[in-house]
């Protein structure tokens, strides 16, 4: 199944869905009859749908779908990568930018195509290494390219909001593949997505 909209869910588990969430609120001492709850735990059952959509999303599939060949050689860079995902530790959003560039091998996909495939990862529970790391394989995989660099820059509400709160810090995660493994090839990257010039 695959729902894109926030108003689509999976009825199916609506009621159990709700049935928890109510339990759970009951739990933290509040009472879900009081007017501002009553519809607390049917929210909470669409919005956790919501964000865990991407279970049911294929990454390959989008990037295949938009595979054209071409003979550029040149690095692609996609930076500012609009990026909401979830904590897989606590359930609590975590949220920044994503960098991705890739130097083809005789296929390109469409730039909003990479957008996609962060979403596909990002909506789910996670953990950013992860998101990373899948992210850039899939990319890998459905366009064999020469290389693949991912930067992820995220705040984590789970350290802002409670324990350490470290309220300004930003956690980076990269991996790199092919060229990217190179030296020239990695900086020229670095300097890219850290000119703020845009
Ligand atoms: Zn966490």
């Amino acid at each position: 199944m695959a729902y894109n909209k926030v108003d689509q869910y999976d009825e199916k588990i609506m009621p159990e869905l709700m049935h928890h969430y109510r339990e759970t609120l009951s739990l933290l001492g509040e009472d879900p009859n009081r007017e501002g709850l009553v519809k607390t735990p049917e929210r909470m059952a669409k919005a956790m749908q919501y964000l865990t959509q991407g279970y049911e999303m294929d990454a390959r599939a989008i990037l295949a779908s938009a595979k054209f060949k071409e003979s550029v050689s040149e690095m692609i860079l996609v930076k500012d990568i609009e990026l909401y995902s979830m904590c897989e530790h606590h359930l609590l959003p975590f949220f920044g930018k994503a960098h991705i560039a890739y130097i083809p091998n005789g296929y390109i996909t469409g730039l909003s195509k990479l957008a996609r495939v962060v979403d596909v990862y990002a909506r789910r529970l996670q953990v950013q290494e992860r998101l990373t790391t899948q992210i850039l394989d899939a990319i890998k995989e459905t366009l064999q390219p020469l290389g693949v660099a991912v930067v992820i820059e995220a705040s984590h509400l789970c350290m802002m909001m409670r324990g350490v709160q470290k309220q300004n810090s930003v956690t980076t995660t990269s991996a790199f593949w092919g060229e990217f493994e190179r030296n020239e090839t990695r900086s020229e990257f670095m300097k890219l997505i850290s000119s703020r010039l845009h």
